[in-house]
């Protein structure tokens, strides 16, 4: 199995992704070299939601840079994660939208939100070139793909901007703002959405791997994937082989939930490639129910994922584990291949 960490910016920063708090040079290598000690074998940092590297405040380097040289130092790779399509209201994003309005999704009260529209290939193409810059320029060893998905939840039914309006119009007769929940045409309407999610993910990975052949591409997916509102058609995507391996979040305390997700999501995948569970040892900023994981319960659902057959446990986030690490690392060690 292989253990890894995802890396957020918070009080105890360690990785300075959105400029709150510039993490000290000399922090981030002692940072690091704890995770490597710890037996983790990659890092996760969470990129800018512009898709652009920032520099420290502190001495103007090249945070991405300095990172992937330290982690590498330490035999751990470097995985670069992107907020692809749903941002809550951030100025980096808002700034992209700002450039061109008509990126943005459209919800049924023709609101713009300050979230990337993944029906037009040319946002698509926009995203993929931007991330893919950094493929280029930076010695990565992967790039792992979070929010590919509408966000129904938080901002209701999207997108009816007027060209996903106008293409659904052409191919079946009707605009969708005009379809009522029953109505046939209605099943038609969520698979555009699906596709274009599905579409993004295919296109992605098959010019990353014209930029880079050895690049590790990965996605960050839901338990409760292919929803209304969500159409993150993952298996789709494994079935496809459009990722060369997936990342599955479960934050909860609760071990029955936790060992359902684990077996339901191995069973999905079918070795077809390599399965990662997230482990959350605290509540996130977005689950409403808090929790925090003692370090015994951390190894609990360490043991409930390895016996459900996943093939790597990623961390979220470093400053959650780091308190409980010491009690942890030594199964990281005994379990690591
Ligand atoms: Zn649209």
């Amino acid at each position: 199995m292989r253990f890894g960490v995802f890396l957020y910016s918070s009080s105890s920063c360690e990785w300075p992704i959105l400029g709150w708090q510039w993490t000290p040079e000399r922090r981030m290598a002692s940072e690091l070299k704890k995770m490597a000690e710890g037996g983790l074998k990659f890092v996760i940092p969470l990129m800018p939601f512009d898709f652009r590297v920032r520099k420290l405040e502190t001495t103007g380097a090249d945070a991405l840079k300095l990172l992937i040289s330290k982690c590498h130092e330490y035999q751990m790779e470097v995985h670069p994660t992107f907020c692809v399509f749903f941002n809550e209201e951030r100025a980096e994003i808002s700034s992209i939208i700002q450039e061109h309005p008509d990126w943005g999704i459209v919800n049924r009260r023709r609101e713009i939100l300050p979230l990337l529209d993944p029906g037009k290939p040319e946002v698509r193409d926009f995203i993929i070139d931007r991330i893919l810059g950094i493929a280029r320029r930076y010695d990565i060893d992967g790039i792992l793909l979070d929010f590919i998905r509408y966000q129904g939840d938080a901002v209701g039914d999207v997108c009816y901007c007027k060209r996903c309006r106008d293409d659904f119009k052409e191919a079946y007769g009707k605009d969708p703002l005009e379809l009522s929940e029953d109505d046939p045409l209605m099943e038609k309407w969520d698979d555009t959405r699906r596709q274009n999610i599905n579409t993004f993910v295919q296109s992605f990975y098959d010019k990353s791997k014209k930029v880079r052949n050895d690049l590790s591409l990965s996605a960050y997916v839901w338990a409760r994937g292919d929803t209304k509102g969500v159409y993150q058609d993952w298996p789709v995507w494994v079935e496809r082989k459009k990722l060369d391996w997936i990342s599955h979040g479960c934050y909860t305390d609760d071990m029955t939930h936790f060992a359902n997700t684990c077996r339901r999501f191995v069973s999905t995948v079918k070795n077809k490639i390599p399965a990662y569970i997230v482990i959350c040892p605290k509540s996130s900023l977005v689950n409403p129910d808090k929790y925090e994981l003692t370090a015994d319960q951390i190894v609990k659902q360490m043991q409930i994922a390895k016996e459900a057959g996943v093939d790597g446990i990623t961390f979220c986030y470093w400053y959650n584990l780091r308190p409980k690490l010491a009690d942890v690392s030594k199964i990281i060690h005994q379990w690591s291949s």
